[in-house]
């Protein structure tokens, strides 16, 4: 295996004399390690103790230099899961002198981002925490391309879904297990350690219950272009542009079901009367009965999506825009407790509908005490904890992830109330989705105002005016815009409230609320299509 990484690629012998006589070399972007992706030259990997070693030479370097704080409580995070203390990243240090001493490094020649994968077994895991910040880290640093090699530290096998983290890089990854047939002693020539977080939107709820991240960075663009380009890899074309017309015809809604547990007993009658009601052809789809190739092919055509809650929904991510996701929950589960999904299709510019149905009839669901925990078994509990958890007609706000009344309630079997999920359904879905006609909206934003000016004037002692005016910021004559508006803010000096006005011009005269002899602080702002804002211009000093 030591020719896969085709030693002879590189000089052997010039990368040894590199390493003595530079060591490790180290620098880091971010200011906390949450935030941190660090880059190194000759990072070396001891598979014997299992630590990663920065060899220190005369002219090696570690930026951020830390000290000791290297272990408060780590260097950085090694998943994309925020501060979990099983994820973190750090390295021995020895003096390059001690190479003397040491097996024979083998050295990776390629450039390689090393990183733990989360969950590789569940499928929102694999994408939310894997594939998506893999995938943009690969795109902030140039050198991570096509040819790069991926490392997984994490420890696990390769997983259920490998063949995805295969479509990241022409290379084949890396598992930690596999370090040790290469040799004693790696070492990486040029590595990147660690990975963005930039697109995350949800927290799993270790430290407080689970929610969307509280500052969401990422858009429905840069997740729908992640899609296609892994839908690119895996050679699935979409049909736009020119539909025949019995294409545009041929719409139809997906059933993602779950073969194991957390069933729908009543598939088949949930199904028809989802046909009558969309007047549209089923496609069912399980992550047991068709690869997942093949299921994105259906999901990506999809104007419908109806799912139990659970990881499958996270393909979500590839339905056109204008699809409709439907998020079905068992009983005594609070649908606005667990979002992952409903965060995912709601992010700006995702353009989906969102759906949440759940089950309030706790005759329709089918429980299963006498399984082990894990699949929401409770016969290990004291009769007492299992008897507040059989009376409880919701579950509390609860922390991940062994909480035995969650468990026992999310692996329920449902059977769908038909009345009652049309009538969800209806109450959202105002027409019928429209995937031809949901085309991405606009999302550029106009720059500030250009020349604000303000002129006044003293009518009476009681009586004054306050002309404002403005040019057009400079991207708008480049630009076709529905509706131009701007925005005015005008406080008196001293105040601590202002009046915001919306105008539809270049100017206006303010005469109401304008008094002599006063300064007022004037500040404006253009809007394109009623939510696109653009920035306030310098404020203007007004005296009447
Ligand atoms: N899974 C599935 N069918 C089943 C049960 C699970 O496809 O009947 C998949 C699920 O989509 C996820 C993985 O198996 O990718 C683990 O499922 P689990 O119930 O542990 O997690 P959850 O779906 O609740 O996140």
């Amino acid at each position: 295996q030591s020719q896969e990484l085709s030693q002879a690629r590189i000089d052997y012998h010039a990368a040894l004399l590199a390493l003595q006589e530079h060591g490790t070399r180290m620098v880091c972007t971010g200011k906390m390690h949450t935030d941190r992706i660090c880059r190194f030259d000759y990072l070396c990997y001891c598979t014997e103790a299992e630590e990663f070693v920065f060899f220190h030479s005369n002219s090696s370097f570690m930026l951020p230099n830390l000290g000791p704080r290297r272990f408060q409580p780590a260097l950085l995070d090694l998943s994309s899961v925020e501060d979990h203390n099983t994820q973190y990243f750090n390295f021995l240090e020895l003096p390059a002198a001690a190479l003397k001493f040491m097996p024979k490094p083998v050295f990776v020649p390629d450039v390689t981002l090393i990183l733990n994968r989360f969950n590789p077994d569940n499928l929102m895991h694999v994408f939310h925490d894997d594939l998506l910040p893999i995938f943009y880290t690969m795109r902030q640093y140039s050198d991570l391309d096509d040819e790069a090699r991926l490392v997984f530290m994490e420890g696990w096998g390769e997983g259920a879904h490998f063949d995805l983290y295969r479509l990241l890089s022409s290379k084949q990854p890396l598992l930690k297990e596999q370090l040790r047939n290469f040799g004693k002693l790696m070492c990486f020539t040029k590595s990147y350690v660690g990975l963005s977080k930039m697109t995350t939107w949800y927290q799993y709820g270790f430290v407080q219950p689970q929610g969307p991240k509280a500052n969401i960075l990422v858009s429905g663009n840069e997740i729908r272009q992640f899609a296609s380009s892994l839908m690119e890899k895996l050679n699935i074309t979409t049909r736009g542009g020119e539909e025949s017309a019995a294409e545009e015809k041929d719409e139809y809604f997906v059933v993602f079901s779950r073969s194991i547990n957390r069933l729908i007993l009543n598939e088949a009658e949930l199904i028809l009367a989802l046909v009558q009601e969309f007047q549209m052809r089923a496609v069912t789809v399980s992550l047991e009965e068709q690869n997942f190739p093949r299921i994105v092919k259906v999901i990506s055509g999809a104007s419908i999506l109806v799912s139990m809650h659970g990881a499958q929904l996270v393909s979500s991510l590839f339905l056109p825009r204008g699809a409709v996701v439907v998020e079905l929950f068992p009983y005594a589960v609070n649908p606005e407790q667990y979002t992952p999904y409903k965060t995912l299709t709601s992010l700006p510019g995702m353009d989906l509908q969102y759906v949440a149905w759940r089950n309030m009839v706790e005759e329709n669901s089918v429980a299963y005490p006498e399984r082990p925990w894990e699949q929401g078994g409770i016969a290990h509990l004291d009769k007492e904890e299992q008897d507040h958890i059989l009376a409880s007609k919701e579950v509390p706000r609860h922390l991940c992830c062994r909480n035995p009344e969650w468990l026992y309630r999310i692996y329920q079997d449902t059977i769908v109330d038909i009345p009652s999920l049309l009538e969800a359904i209806r109450a959202i879905v105002k027409t019928r989705p429209n995937l031809k006609k949901a085309k991405p909206a606009s999302t550029v934003h106009p720059g500030r105002v250009r020349e604000p000016q303000c002129q006044t004037s003293v009518q009476a002692t009681n009586e004054a005016k306050l002309t404002v005016s403005w040019q057009i910021p400079w991207n708008l004559k480049y630009l076709k815009v529905r509706e131009v508006k701007y925005e005015v803010w005008i406080q008196e000096q001293g105040e601590n409230t202002y009046m915001p006005y919306i105008l539809p011009h270049q100017n206006y005269t303010f005469s109401e609320n304008i008094k002599p002899f006063t300064t007022y602080l004037v500040w404006v702002r253009c809007i394109f299509n009623k939510n696109l804002l653009g920035p306030f211009a310098d404020v203007l000093m007004c005296r009447t």
